[in-house]
């Protein structure tokens, strides 16, 4: 999608710090990091949030996923970690492009908001 700036970053138009790319997602780290580690899943099929994914993306999401625990491994989060995903105004989200958020790296909130 032309005007999406995750679309921007996978195609390499916007600069991003690259963690991790294969054939089904990109993930790069946050630019405004709420986490010593915070890095940013995503697929290169343009869907906007977790709301929009069909039985078609459940593949997509689930690899998404698994991506993300392996990058949590792969930055040494052993002592456990945080996926979000925001979906619509009420969950601020804002950039309307799925994503997960991979957060570790220090004890998180008990409170989830
Ligand atoms: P959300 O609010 O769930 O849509 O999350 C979007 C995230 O994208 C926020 O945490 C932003 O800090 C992050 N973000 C926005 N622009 C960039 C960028 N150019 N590079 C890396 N992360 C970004």
């Amino acid at each position: 999608m032309d005007s999406c700036l995750f679309c921007k970053i996978i195609a390499g138009q916007i600069p991003s710090d690259k963690v991790y790319e294969d054939d089904r997602c990109y993930a790069f780290r946050d630019i405004n990091p709420q986490a010593p580690v915070h890095i940013l899943i995503v697929p290169k099929t343009h869907v906007a949030d977790v709301a929009e994914c069909t039985e078609k993306d459940s593949a997509l999401a689930g690899h998404v996923l698994k991506v993300a625990s392996e990058l949590a491994k792969r930055e040494g989060l052993t002592n456990g970690f945080r996926l979000v995903t925001n979906a619509g105004a009420d969950a601020c989200q804002s950039v309307k492009h799925f994503h997960v958020h991979l957060l570790g790296g220090r004890k998180m909130s008990e409170k989830m908001d």
